[in-house]
């Protein structure tokens, strides 16, 4: 049985995704060309994000820094259980960094509204918000708003729990190349 065999419909293919991944690296080139030294950091929500953010700081046109931030909050189901926990903590310091945070999907927007006042804590600049997903029909927080930077988006995602490209159901699928729904028996 192959693993494809376990989704009901692909929303963007791996080419769909190449080709917006190379646009919004390509935005983020041009935005932080001149007006950033240092280099800006671009820290990586784990593990969803690890995929996204491979693809896009390899199509970066500037040096970066890349860092990992881990949050706990969805738990193995398809809701999150309420307030999201830091449970990995920077390595690099961002004290006078221009920080792009760095999202599989922003959804409610509690994860997003976490990270931003802890980078800012920690002396970002700014910190912009790059999501590869972004459903705002769940928004709680309105994300676009905080961190002084910009917010960058791949596609807005329907109402759907989505599966691949870095995003896990119980920890499953993040390695499908393409974003999909799994069918209903697989989401037990
Ligand atoms: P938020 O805090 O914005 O509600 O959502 C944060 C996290 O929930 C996302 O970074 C992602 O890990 C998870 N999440 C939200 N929606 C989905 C979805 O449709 N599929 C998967 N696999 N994870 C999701
Ligand atoms: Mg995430
Ligand atoms: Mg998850």
């Amino acid at each position: 049985m192959s693993l494809d065999s376990h989704i009901e419909s692909v929303l963007w293919t791996h080419d769909q995704i190449s080709d917006r991944v190379a646009e919004l690296a390509a935005q983020i080139s041009t935005d932080f060309d001149s007006n950033s030294i240092p280099p800006p950091v671009v820290v990586g929500v784990a593990t969803g994000a690890f995929l996204f953010l491979a693809d896009l700081v390899r199509k970066i046109q500037l040096p970066v820094s890349v860092d990992f931030v881990r949050v706990e909050s969805y738990g193995s189901g398809t809701e999150s259980n309420g307030a999201p926990v830091i449970s990995l903590n920077l390595k690099l310091d961002v004290k006078d960094k221009h920080v792009i945070l760095v999202e599989d999907i922003v959804d409610t927007g509690s994860t997003v509204s976490c990270l931003i006042p802890y980078l800012e804590l920690k002396g970002a600049s700014s910190v912009s918000v790059c999501t590869f997903l972004d459903k705002p029909s769940r928004r709680k927080v309105q994300v676009e708003l905080l961190g002084k930077g910009k917010f960058y988006r791949g596609f807005q995602c329907p109402d759907y729990f989505v599966v691949g490209y870095g995003m896990d159901f119980a920890e499953l699928y993040r390695n499908l190349p393409y974003i999909g729904v799994l069918k209903p028996e697989y989401y037990k």
